[in-house]
């Protein structure tokens, strides 16, 4: 994830990564960077999710007089965060107080429909911001996304991307580590209250007789699925063909192992490292989830 960094040392130098800023350039970039580097920033900008927030100060001084603090936000939805380092430095020589700090602050990058290969984790910061964007991507985007997604919750197995033309149908082959192979379709729905229906459950089980394969997984951005297609799953068990439904929803948890966590330790490390496990303690990390959760439920 894009991050700018604004720090100011103790010569009062400060800099927008890396660079130094001028003084006009300084009043008109940093207010804004004291906003979010203070407390007062506790909506994420990107999704309005509520952020987990983290804090910890220390003094300093024989009076106890100055104090060093560290300050993060992070977004458990988008993992948009920000956080800020600030030390006292006592007065300075001109009889003014002083001090150091450094603000750092993670952007989302903006997409059009058409998204460029790669930059997997960009996309899932993306569409946990902006989820209207899993109805409108490309169909054969959202199926490398989706390869993507099996790949990352699944490194020793082997995950093929073979939509194309022809193939019947099937958008992803998903081989687990134990051999077990699935054949998932990927169905992109512009509809956002769309449900997926029992039509899609018939033709993927048609092509897994056909290919002689016993799982299969419907990967829809549809809402939901309908209860005909269900009734049809459950009775297609019963029969031996597994096939695991995965409608918008469950596709939007499902993305949280590549959303990259913990950007934020890197500043910590830095300016204050024996305060890392504490702060970290703080912001709950939610990449638990399992796709074999998915995998195997309805
Ligand atoms: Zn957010």
């Amino acid at each position: 994830m894009p991050i700018d960094i604004v720090s100011c040392d103790e010569d009062q130098n400060i800099t927008l990564n890396g660079e130094p800023l001028l003084r006009d350039e300084v009043s008109d970039i940093v207010p804004e960077w004291v906003q979010y580097g203070s407390s007062l920033l506790i909506e994420c900008p990107y999704c309005n999710s509520r952020l987990n927030m983290a804090k910890k100060s220390m003094f300093q001084g024989q009076g106890h007089e100055w104090v060093e603090d560290i300050s993060l936000g992070v977004c458990p939805k988008c993992s948009f965060w920000h956080g800020e380092w600030y030390r006292d430095l006592g007065i300075g020589q001109m009889g003014c107080p002083e001090s150091e700090w450094e603000a750092q602050l993670s952007k989302i990058s903006e997409y059009e429909n058409v998204l460029p290969e790669g930059c997997e984790a960009e996309l899932a910061h993306y569409l946990r911001a902006n989820p209207e964007l899993w109805c409108t991507l490309d169909p054969r985007r959202l199926e490398t996304l989706v390869a993507h997604i099996f790949r990352h919750n699944y490194a020793a197995s082997e995950v093929m991307h073979v939509g194309r033309p022809g193939d019947g149908g099937i958008d992803v082959i998903f081989v687990e580590s134990g051999g077990r192979r699935w054949l998932i379709q990927v169905k992109r729905r512009e509809n956002t209250r769309s449900s997926e229906g029992v039509g899609t459950l018939r033709n993927l089980l048609g092509v897994m007789l056909l290919e002689d394969a016993s799982f299969g997984a419907i990967v829809s951005t549809a809402d939901h699925f309908t209860y005909s297609a269900h009734k049809a799953r459950h009775s297609a068990e019963m029969k031996g063909y597994m096939v695991s439904l995965i409608d918008r929803g469950k596709l939007d948890r499902l993305l949280e192992p590549i959303i990259p966590f913990g950007e934020w330790i890197d500043l910590i490390e830095r300016r204050k490292p024996e305060w890392v496990s504490e702060l970290c303690k703080s912001i709950p990390d939610k990449r638990q989830l399992s796709f074999r959760d998915y995998l195997y439920s309805a």
